[in-house]
């Protein structure tokens, strides 16, 4: 029997992982399981996913998702959450801003490509519901 297919994120079957953040059936409780389910967006291509994920702030107007069909995502490494690192350091924590910082890699053409960001994310509370957005991201060096 094939095993199940696990999730592009990294996560044990798609199914269990951001599949029901895809489908709308559940929402994503932190900035970091938003993050994966953005890459696992990412990779199949799910523009409305990741437009209704991104804050209106900062949306952008043009196509998210590549017409580049050479790209192909290969796998992500999420390095840490600002608010580990915080606790970690026993810092204040804000419950609604957090960062994480990933790896993510590609390929085009054959060659092989690293995406090393640090994305923000900010949680918005409406109708009793709380919901995580991508704000932007910076590349450190
Ligand atoms: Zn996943």
């Amino acid at each position: 029997m094939p095993a199940p297919a696990t999730c592009p994120c990294g996560g044990a079957s798609f199914a269990t992982c951001c599949g029901p953040y895809l489908s709308g059936a559940a929402i994503p409780p932190t900035a970091e399981a938003l993050m994966r389910s953005r890459y696992t967006a990412y990779t199949r291509r799910d523009e409305a996913y990741l437009r209704a994920t991104w804050h209106p702030s900062t949306l952008p107007p043009t196509p998210i998702v590549s017409d580049d069909e050479a790209l192909r995502w290969l796998g992500l490494e999420v390095k840490s959450s600002l608010r580990l690192r915080q606790r970690k350091a026993n810092l204040p924590e804000s419950p609604d801003a957090d960062t994480v910082e990933f790896v993510a890699r590609y390929r085009v053409d054959g060659r092989g490509h690293r995406l090393h960001e640090v994305s923000r994310f900010v949680r918005e509370h409406s109708g009793g519901e709380s919901r995580w957005y991508y704000l932007d991201g910076t590349f450190p060096a």
